[in-house]
């Protein structure tokens, strides 16, 4: 008998698996590889989460930095650096991180998991059955739907309108990185190009309506159509294409109905999947999975706060979901060249009218009891609800935000920051007046 068992090393499943190796838990992860090469572009961002998650020697061989460029709404200008990531690379470093860290690695491909109360059996191809008293779902988009066995209630999973992405992948001449996004009128593709000549061309179209020819002659149709783009051939200028070849994805937003029970939780793209117009993607997943081992713990730990776990990470991955969601929602808007059609329709008022960031508004700040991660469990404390922050707030630089913000209502405010340090008065000035706080 395993004690937890992890499906799937990507991302997320390699942050909690290093998350619960630190807790002390023996952990067994079984995964295949990715069964397709790509390219994906991150931000600093990222990669300053992977090194808070221990992933940092996964990046060695895996990252060049790029300038990107953007063609949108008719406008092109050059944005921000971003960094290409070679995935087989990268996923080959997470694993070396699992060895490191004495996480049990088996490569393998599952093939049927069943679940009760008591446990989970594992089927993996070619091996003996895994039998685990706790389950981490973490086989990204692959992940199947959840079984009737583990839902509770008839939730659906939220799901934007159905996306495709189409992946060319080639070796072409050697030169400087590169890497660049555009819109189409029926779509939008992004493209890089790594100093090896590694390149990459991936065109993201709406299902219902791209009329796709077969798979035969998808090929012709990926060539016809970056051939058809002049800043794809200005982007590739004219190298030859070497060992072309196709891969094709869904990239359809879907947050799933459930993502946590007493023994089970699942975390990345298998909670929930992004587009990836915003480039978020892995960020997501392991944003969902840094917390998950502090919610397992607890659920180990403390059944008796089961629920308030189960709600702490439930809560934060939809909140995740529906932000990014909505990021990218207002991507879309800002194309405003072809309203009418399928694509950007279909995407530019979705999932809701409700801003991205709500605006600042110091008098609708409020105090209500929430779980929180404390000494890696989950625990109830009273927070600040914001506007932005619907779940709320506990701590700004070690200052407790509750008591602050009742001493606050009561007194002056020189009186109320009076106990602070120098630096975290510093730093509870700047968090109340980005609130709208005017003293
Ligand atoms: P994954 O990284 O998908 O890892 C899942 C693991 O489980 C894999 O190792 C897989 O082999 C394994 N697995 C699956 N099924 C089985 C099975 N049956 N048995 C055993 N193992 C299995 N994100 C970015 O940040 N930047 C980008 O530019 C970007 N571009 C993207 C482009 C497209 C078209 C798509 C669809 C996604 C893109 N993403 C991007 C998103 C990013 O790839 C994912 O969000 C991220 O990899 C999710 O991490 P994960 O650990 O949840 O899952």
């Amino acid at each position: 008998m395993h004690g937890i068992l992890i499906l799937g090393a990507g991302p997320a499943g390699a942050a909690v698996a290093l998350g619960l190796r630190r807790l002390g838990y023996p952990v067994t992860l079984v995964s295949d590889w990715r069964r397709f090469a790509a390219l994906e572009g991150v931000s600093l961002r990222v990669l300053e989460a992977l090194r808070g998650a221990g992933l940092e020697q996964a990046l060695a061989q895996a990252l060049q930095a790029s300038q990107r460029r953007v063609a949108w709404n008719g406008e092109e200008h050059a944005q921000n650096i971003e960094y290409l990531l070679d995935r087989p690379a990268f996923d080959r470093g997470l694993r070396e991180a699992l060895r490191e860290a004495g996480v049990q690695l088996i490569e393998g491909r599952v093939l049927g998991v069943q679940s009760s109360e008591a446990g989970h059996r594992v089927q993996v191809q070619g091996q003996a059955e895994l039998v685990g008293e706790f389950l981490v779902e973490a086989r990204g988009r692959q992940a199947p739907a959840l079984g009737k066995t583990l839902r509770h209630g008839d939730g659906q999973a939220l799901r934007g309108a159905p996306t495709l992405s189409l992946l060319n992948r080639w070796q072409g001449p050697g030169g400087s990185a590169a890497s660049a996004v555009y819109s189409l009128e029926d779509g939008w593709a992004w493209m890089a190009r790594r100093e090896d000549g590694q390149c990459y061309w991936q065109l993201t179209l709406d299902v219902a309506s791209a009329g796709l020819p077969g798979k035969a002659q998808l090929l012709a149709y990926c060539r016809q159509r970056r051939q058809a783009s002049a800043l794809a051939r200005e982007f590739f200028a004219g190298g030859e294409e070497r060992q072309l070849h196709l891969h094709a994805r869904s990239s359809t937003a879907i947050l799933s109905p459930q993502v946590c029970g007493a023994n089970w939780l699942r975390v990345g793209d298998a909670a929930m999947a992004v587009d990836p117009l915003s480039g978020n993607g892995i960020f997501q997943s392991l944003s969902s999975a840094l917390q998950a081992p502090a919610v397992i713990n607890t659920l180990l730990q403390r059944p008796q706060r089961a629920a308030l776990a189960q709600r702490f990470h439930g809560q934060r991955v939809e909140q995740l979901f529906l932000r990014f969601a909505r990021i990218g929602r207002d991507f879309y808007a800002a194309e405003q060249r072809w309203p009418e059609q399928p694509f950007w329709q279909a995407r530019r008022c979705w999932p809701d009218p409700q801003p991205a960031h709500a605006a600042a508004d110091f008098a609708a700040l409020r105090i209500e009891r929430a779980p929180v991660l404390r000494d890696g469990l989950v625990d109830e404390a009273d927070v600040v609800i914001t506007p932005d922050q619907p779940l709320g707030i506990w701590h700004v630089q070690g200052v407790e935000l509750a008591p602050l913000l009742r001493r606050l209502q009561q007194q002056p405010a020189a009186q109320a920051l009076a106990d602070l340090g120098p630096e975290q008065g510093r730093g509870v000035r700047g968090w109340l007046l980005a609130q709208g706080y005017r003293p």
